[in-house]
């Protein structure tokens, strides 16, 4: 069987970009390659301390993973979502 812990940490980060970017139906679960991730993003701190906690869980087998994606793009990327 499949087991999260043996996913390596940069996969999932790879993941929590690319989920920035695409649906999550379009981003395939590193751990067993299904496109069933369910993604969170959870702002914290303010200024220049601002960040989000990306959490990716995945409904096909259970890996749950929290990703920090501070990132001026991805900032950038929440700019034009919110104006459209
Ligand atoms: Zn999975």
């Amino acid at each position: 069987m499949t087991q999260p812990s043996q996913t390596p940490f940069e996969r999932w980060v790879e993941t929590a970009h690319n989920l920035g970017s695409r649906s999550p139906q379009s981003v395939a679960c590193p751990c067993c390659g299904s496109t069933s991730l369910s993604v969170r993003d959870v702002e914290y701190g303010f200024g220049h301390e601002k960040g989000v906690q990306r959490y990716i869980s995945c409904g096909c087998c259970g890996a749950f993973t929290g990703v920090n994606v501070k990132r001026a793009g991805e900032a950038k990327a929440y700019a034009v979502r919110a104006a459209g």
